[in-house]
């Protein structure tokens, strides 16, 4: 009974979290040699678009323009140059990291669009931010609520945005250290309210792991599904109950919730 409920669970966010035009294109990924790659105009085709225009992949991680598209697409049906919880993402070879004075001064604002939420979100940022706050005292998310009002990209006064979005794609995502400035935003849909076993902090403790850099852990060859490209490098050993790994991709935890490994990991990457 344990395990038929746990799987249903799994199964009902899944059905939010990864969404279906979102998983093809990493599921379209050939293995490295397979001549059945979808060409670049099909992969466009398929890859789901935000209310911004810009191109969501991966389930929750955003690429701005065709150009940056057409590069994923390029490193996505590339060469496989890596044989091996938690794994930084790459960008042509080096870590995708925050300096160590920006990452102790991560500053955001919550969008008072938020409504009668708006309190929800900033707690649930802030115990989301906590995660990785306590496993490594090098990392300090900062909520600048003076920004609340004027909550956008555009706003200066901060490095990242907390919005609300209105889709059926997918309950949240984000953006990594090397995003430009126009996609380092948060953007959270309603129903993170109602996703079952996976609660607001461990889903914003998520998406603030990309914000660190981290990739998806389903990605490693380990898992045997859900593979995305090969753009990172492992920070530990493999762990199937991290927080970044998806539990619908052969994980092993239904929750979410922060392991022993990913706290290694983000002390492995910005220090103790
Ligand atoms: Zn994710």
């Amino acid at each position: 009974m344990r395990l038929t409920r746990t799987l249903a669970l799994a199964a009902t966010a899944a059905a939010a979290l990864c969404m279906g035009t979102v998983i093809p294109a990493a599921a379209a990924a050939p293995a490295p040699g397979n001549g059945d790659a979808p060409s670049y105009q099909e992969f466009a085709a398929s890859t789901y678009r935000d209310v911004d225009g810009s191109y969501i992949v991966n389930g929750d991680e955003v690429i701005a323009t065709q150009g940056d598209l057409r590069a994923f697409y390029e490193q996505l049906v590339g060469p496989d140059t890596h044989t091996d919880g938690l794994i930084v993402n790459t960008v042509n070879g080096a870590d995708d990291k925050w300096s160590a004075s920006q990452v102790g001064n991560l500053t955001y604002c919550v969008s008072t669009k938020f409504g009668t939420r708006h309190a929800d979100v900033v707690s649930a940022m802030a115990s989301g931010a906590a995660l990785w706050e306590s496993a490594s005292s090098k990392i300090d998310f900062v909520h600048v609520s003076s920004a609340d009002g004027n909550c956008t990209t555009r706003n200066k006064s901060v490095l990242f945005s907390v919005e609300p979005v209105q889709t059926s794609q997918y309950i949240a995502r984000a953006f990594f250290p090397s995003s430009p400035d126009r996609q380092q935003n948060v953007l959270i849909d309603d129903s993170i309210w109602t996703s079952g076993s996976w609660t607001p902090t461990n889903i914003i403790g998520h998406e603030l792991g990309h914000v660190l850099g981290f990739r998806h852990e389903h990605t490693r060859p380990e898992s045997g599904t859900c593979f995305e490209d090969s753009n990172w490098r492992p920070l530990t050993p493999y762990d199937s109950s991290s927080i970044m790994h998806y539990p619908q991709c052969n994980g092993s935890s239904d929750d979410l919730s922060m392991t022993s490994a990913d706290r290694a990991g983000v002390v492995a990457l910005y220090g103790n």
